[in-house]
């Protein structure tokens, strides 16, 4: 069975991904592994905006896939765009096999508020579950408890619980059964 790999772009908090790789295995089921730590995204840079173009650094890490990856999912601190929006949370390739989340707006102190390491953890869970669960066909779910509801702002994310409905939980498993090599992906946030 194929592994999903974890890759920290740039430097990024052992512990956050240490919890990453635990809730990923359990949501998801499968063989948890790293990808050695990618450089700073320079390339991904765009300087009017002052962030990093996310849907490049999908590309570059898909780019450097391991051969037995199901999927590859980048986390970084740097904030993230896509042309169209001020920022995303994170941005998957849909029944794809690359994700990525940034870490940025996720930190209490993105806010003016103090760290908060407990809730930046239970926030990147979520957000890993909404872009992992994209790569595997899922989209956005109307219950707003739910890892798979769209968040805009860090208000929807607290909203959210870490657990999948029943209805995605069920469709994600279905997924995972019958997921074979050919993959058609566009790229969503
Ligand atoms: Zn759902
Ligand atoms: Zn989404």
């Amino acid at each position: 069975m194929n592994a999903i790999y974890l890759a920290a772009i740039g430097n990024v908090d052992e512990r956050i991904m240490k919890n990453l790789e635990t809730n990923v295995w359990q949501v998801f089921g499968f063989d948890v592994q790293r990808t050695f730590p990618f450089s700073d995204p320079a390339y991904a840079f765009n300087p009017e905006r002052n962030q990093y173009s996310s849907a490049v650094i999908l590309r570059e890490m898909l780019k450097q896939k391991p051969a037995d990856a199901e999927c590859i999912f980048g986390v970084t601190n740097y904030d993230l765009f896509i042309p169209m929006l001020s920022f995303v949370f994170g941005l998957a390739q849909v029944s794809g096999s690359a994700a990525v989340i940034s870490l940025a707006r996720l930190r209490q102190e993105y806010y003016h508020l103090p760290a908060n390491d407990a809730l930046l953890r239970s926030r990147s869970v979520k957000e890993t579950i909404h872009e992992l669960g994209h790569t595997f066909g899922l989209t956005h779910c109307a219950d707003t408890q739910c890892p798979m509801s769209l968040s805009n702002t860090i208000q929807h994310v607290d909203r959210k619980g870490e657990d999948l409905c029943k209805n995605c939980s069920l469709i994600l498993h279905e997924t995972i059964q019958q997921r074979h090599g050919a993959h058609n992906a566009v790229e969503k946030l």
